[in-house]
């Protein structure tokens, strides 16, 4: 039979089972499920809210906690363009409990897995009888592991929906073991020797391309090995952890009131993750308002508070990376009408993205332009007949540039989606330290490090 599986056609999976290999080792299993005759109640299933003090979110502000958020608002910034690969790009305004904050903080979403996907996931490993009703997790009477313990992301008293709505993360890169350990599970040969190899040290080059390149993940194994069941408790050890996903506050509280915050997401087509497709199916959800859970994180120095005023601000976006800067911007433009402080710092942005239409609020940049917030305003476009990048706009700019960036009171913050082009903007500002200062390559990249000591040169990196 030939299977489609995310749009990769794996004629014969025999095609990926060498003649010798050695799998790896499997990973054990200490754990057991027992069951109740009592049925879980739909408002009963809060997944990791329930797990108590115990379970840490990652970041969280300690003093605070979660909090159930209502969509208020949703709204498209940027429509998806296949021609130019542009994402789609939504901003919503979430309402809340107040809780402070200044522009430039993140907040923590709690994502949860599609209802379909995990129906399919029930229904595959024969579930769908008990999926509601009430289950603990316990070390298993075989356990002969002297450490193993009890995963803290599953509350006490839970159900197969819980869990796997909630709880465990389905799309993450599986391991070599745990594909191991599912060969165990698997009742055809064929099957069995296509995980069994799939894990061994033999077949990296199969195990880089299928599940690294290709991204096979665990539901399109199960699709593909349809004699693999393996068991709920093994799931709940090995499979990891949902978690929390942050997003940069796009506004200010000024604008806003502490009540209302906005965040703004992109979704990747046509694999959208897991917390993108979850904000997206609740925008378009009958019941309204529909509700989110989100907690405000640690702060760090990527912020523009009150103390800014006075100080000069080099912006550097790519992308849906502008978000934190609109904040940035709203809060400034707050200030200078209010007069309530001076506000004597200049404010620099250098934009790029993909096509002019997938600026994220290009009027309102403009008008901020106009309106004397930015000093000084420069967009460039990557999908476009001569492509121009940020880092050349950079060059363009170099004397003024690290004039401006070598004055006491300048902080230069860069904000991108991808590593790779906050890396790509790095150089950039090197060469520009290397041309204004006249330094060789080395000097300038030891100026860049202390630029960053001194916390002059700030990146979010949203990894
Ligand atoms: C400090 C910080 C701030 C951030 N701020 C923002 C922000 O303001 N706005 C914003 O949009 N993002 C922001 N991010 C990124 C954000 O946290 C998420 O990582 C992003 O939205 C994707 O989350 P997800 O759960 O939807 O995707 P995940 O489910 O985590 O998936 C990650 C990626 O893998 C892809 N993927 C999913 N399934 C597969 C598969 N089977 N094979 C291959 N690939 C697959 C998805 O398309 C997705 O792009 C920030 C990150 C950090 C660290």
């Amino acid at each position: 039979m030939s299977h489609h599986v995310e749009g990769v056609e794996i004629a014969d999976i025999e095609a990926f089972i060498l003649n010798e290999y050695i799998p790896a080792k499997p990973l054990d299993s200490n754990l057991q499920v027992d069951f109740t005759i009592r049925k879980q109640a739909k408002s009963e299933k809060c997944g990791q809210r329930r797990c108590g003090d115990i379970l840490k979110f990652p970041f969280a502000q300690t003093t605070r906690t979660l909090t159930a958020a209502s969509i208020k608002q949703s709204k498209v910034l940027v429509d998806a363009d296949k021609a130019t690969e542009t994402k789609r790009v939504v901003e919503i305004t979430l309402e809340s409990d107040d809780f402070d904050y200044e522009p430039g903080d993140t907040i923590g979403v709690l994502p949860s897995n599609a209802p379909a996907v995990v129906e399919q996931l029930l229904d595959r490993l024969g579930l769908i009888d008990q999926a509601d009703t009430i289950c603990q997790i316990k070390l298993s009477l075989k356990c002969a592991k002297k450490n193993a313990k009890l995963p803290a992301h599953i509350p006490d008293s839970t159900c197969p929906r819980e869990i796997f709505t909630n709880c465990l993360a389905l799309n993450g890169v599986l391991q070599k073991q745990f594909l191991s350990a599912l060969a165990g599970y698997t009742s055809v040969a064929k099957e069995r020797s296509f995980l069994a190899c799939l894990s061994s040290k033999q077949a990296t080059e199969h195990y880089n391309s299928l599940i690294l390149e290709r991204g096979l993940r665990f539901m399109d194994i199960l699709e593909l090995c349809g004699s693999c069941q393996p068991p709920l408790a093994f799931l709940v050890e090995h499979l990891p952890r949902l978690l929390p996903r942050p997003y940069s506050i796009a506004n200010s509280p000024l604008e806003t009131g502490t009540q209302e915050l906005r965040i703004i997401y992109s979704v990747q087509s046509p694999k959208a993750g897991v917390t993108t497709s979850m904000l997206e199916a609740k925008c378009q959800q009958q019941e309204q308002p529909a509700k989110v859970f989100i907690y405000p994180r640690l702060t760090n120095t990527f912020r523009y508070t009150e103390e800014d005023l006075c100080k000069n601000q080099i912006l550097i976006a790519v992308g849906t990376g502008l978000a934190p800067f609109l904040g940035f911007l709203a809060h400034k433009e707050h200030h200078q009408k209010q007069q309530k402080q001076p506000v004597k710092g200049e404010t620099w942005l250098y934009v790029g993205a993909k096509t002019p239409q997938a600026v994220l609020k290009r009027n309102k940049l403009l008008a901020w332009e106009q309106a004397s917030v930015l000093q000084r305003l420069r967009m460039c476009h990557s999908r476009v007949e001569s492509p121009t990048y940020v880092q050349q706009l950079l060059q363009d700019d170099a004397e003024e540039l690290v004039k401006l960036l070598l004055k006491p009171d300048t902080v230069l913050y860069v904000c991108a989606d991808g590593a790779k082009i906050s890396t790509s903007i790095a150089s950039g500002v090197g060469l520009c330290l290397q041309k204004v200062l006249h330094l060789d390559e080395t000097e300038a990249t030891q100026q860049l490090k202390e630029l960053r000591q001194q916390a002059k040169y700030r990146e979010d990196l949203w990894l």
